[in-house]
């Protein structure tokens, strides 16, 4: 178990489109278990293999985390090359992301998804989300595709956070 380094824009890494897992082996656990220490040290809600510089369909949340209460169990999932099957509705929730340090934004999301995936045994599994563990999801899958929170916003306010965040990282 251990804290793994989380990436930041811009690291051109966090661009990259992640592979899909084939094998299911103790490596892929270690990883995962590794992102929950890391995803809870960080207090995030969620954590996608990309953003600790591994190239993998995976991510892993924990919608049950309480930052405020150290007690709380933890209940973390890794969810396995996940593919959207349905999406329907439109919410906003304002987003942030670990990879994309003091900067949080209204994102338009699906208010329900149903994803497939697979769990750390490769096997296949389903689940229908909707509100904050539906927008988690749809934030983490992006990472997958080498996408961030921001490149949804308009391009002029996107540059402007851009400037920022190159700033901050060069410090
Ligand atoms: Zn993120």
């Amino acid at each position: 178990m251990a804290v793994l380094k989380v990436l930041t824009y811009p690291d051109p890494f966090l661009k990259k489109n992640a592979q899909e897992v084939t094998v299911f082996n103790q490596e892929l656990k270690e990883l995962a278990a590794d992102m929950a220490d890391t995803m809870y040290d960080q207090s995030g809600l969620g954590l996608a293999a990309p953003q600790v510089g591994q190239g993998l369909r995976l991510f892993v949340a924990d919608l049950t985390y309480r930052p405020n209460d150290p007690e709380h169990p933890r209940n973390w999932i890794a969810y396995v090359n996940p593919m959207i099957k349905k999406g329907e509705g439109e919410q906003f929730l304002e987003e942030g992301c670990l990879s994309v340090p003091e900067y949080r934004a209204e994102i338009k999301r699906f208010q329900n998804i149903t994803i497939e995936y697979n769990d750390l045994e490769g096997n296949l599994k389903k689940v229908t989300a909707e509100g904050l563990f539906a927008v988690c999801i749809q934030h983490e899958m992006d990472h997958l595709a080498g996408k961030l929170f921001i490149d949804y916003l308009p391009p002029l306010k996107r540059k402007m956070i851009q400037k920022r965040l190159k700033k901050l990282a060069e410090e």
